[in-house]
């Protein structure tokens, strides 16, 4: 018998989630019910945050946090370039232009001296956010970059779709928003919790999550308090039209269906032993690769706890004489799923035809060098064994 395929990450779904889901599809409500609430307050109640907005995707969060905070043409966002397409994407949405920070070439973190490069790249007064990455699950160091971003007026958005679960190098959850104004998730299936997709923005701050709750649900704004229209909003008698809303925004449908939701609470439960399992896995990982060449490392590694979304070696490919591509077609013919994360941003084609070619050192050295195993909650130790032993035959110890 073979061994199955292990990927580079996958789902854990258990008998309580699938009859979470099944009794959503039996009750009244698919979408806009009440297990959208719960799962809200059960994210808030995990990450210790005032607010958490769901919502489709972390695409959308990143997108209704940004629009939420009213940046928009004529202002520009720092985004570092290692990273998913959306971190950089959700300003483009909104019409900012992204200046693309560089990033450790170890921890593929963006620091403050990064964001200070990034500063100096822009015209004064211009920036209106930045969006520290939490890559691979360890997070950036906030405290310095708030400090920054202090001086110069910026709001701090954290991409936080790889770190659900996890502390920041200062003690405090991740998503409990300390020292930002809004932290954002994903819930595809390769992170930590999975609703198929889906994601969430959590915030201490009121005003932004209600912006963002009229954003997600088209900019309508049901029975306010004062009505635009009058002449609408209010019957002969002066009674209020039950039918009546305005749009006084420009809004979206990027709301979570309670079928996701449900989904989503019920992994939420077992969030400390998905990140618990994924940090075992890590240390496996990290223990046989020691006895391997020093050509292969696991990424650099920061403070505080990481809840691991990847586990990701760099790999002296050059210094190896070894082809990325070649060793990642050998290691899928021996059932072991990689995936490269990711080619820097300000690389892509859109990007480049925008801004140039931009010199960005730690993030190209980091791609170059980075290479994601398999790490998800359910897999076994031996499964760790089997990946470190065909990594060592297809590039020889
Ligand atoms: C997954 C991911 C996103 C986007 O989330 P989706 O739910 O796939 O839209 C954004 N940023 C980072 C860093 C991610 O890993």
């Amino acid at each position: 018998m073979t061994a199955p395929f292990l990927p580079y990450g996958r789902q854990a779904i258990d008998d309580d989630d699938i009859a979470a889901v099944a009794a959503v599809l039996r009750s009244d409500a698919l979408t806009t019910g009440p297990e959208v609430d719960r799962f809200e307050q059960a994210l808030a109640q995990v990450t210790s945050a005032a607010h958490a907005v769901s919502c489709n995707s972390g695409t959308g969060a990143l997108h209704l946090a940004v629009a939420g905070l009213g940046i928009g043409e004529g202002d520009k966002v720092i985004v570092p370039s290692l990273t998913f397409l959306a971190s950089a994407n959700c300003a483009r949405y909104v019409g900012a232009e992204v200046i693309f920070a560089d990033v450790d070439p170890n921890t593929g973190l963006m620091g403050a001296t990064h964001l200070e490069a990034a500063l100096d790249r822009a015209p004064r007064g211009s920036v209106k956010a930045v969006i520290p990455v939490h890559l691979n699950g360890q997070c950036c160091d906030l405290s310095p970059i708030a400090e920054l971003a202090d001086r110069h007026h910026i709001a701090i958005v954290e991409d936080a779709c790889h770190a659900l679960g996890g502390l920041m190098p200062d003690g405090t959850k991740v998503g409990s928003c300390t020292t930002s104004i809004a932290a954002c998730f994903s819930f595809h299936p390769v992170k930590t919790v999975a609703t198929g997709e889906g994601g969430a923005v959590t915030t201490n701050d009121s005003k932004l999550d209600a912006a963002m709750r009229t954003l997600r649900s088209h900019g309508m704004v049901r029975q306010p308090s004062t009505p635009a229209s009058p002449e609408f909003a209010f019957g002969p008698d002066g009674q209020a039209n039950p039918w009546y809303y305005e749009m006084p925004e420009l809004g979206l449908n990027y709301r979570l269906s309670d079928i996701h939701a449900a989904l989503g609470r019920s992994q939420l439960r077992k969030l400390d032993t998905f990140v618990a399992r994924r940090a075992a896995l890590v240390a496996r990982y990290d223990a046989l690769l020691a006895k391997l060449s020093n050509r292969i490392r696991p990424v650099g590694r920061v403070g505080g706890r990481p809840a691991w979304h990847l586990y990701v070696v760099q790999i002296d490919f050059a210094a190896l004489d070894k082809d990325r591509g070649n060793i990642m077609r050998a290691l899928s013919e021996r059932g072991i799923g990689t995936q490269v994360h990711y080619l820097p941003v300000h690389l892509q084609p859109y990007y480049q035809r925008r801004y140039g070619r931009l010199n960005l050192p730690g993030a190209e050295a980091y791609y170059a060098r980075c290479l994601s195993l398999p790490l998800f909650p359910t897999m076994n130790d031996s499964d760790v064994d089997r990946v470190v032993n065909a990594l060592t035959e297809v590039i020889g110890s």
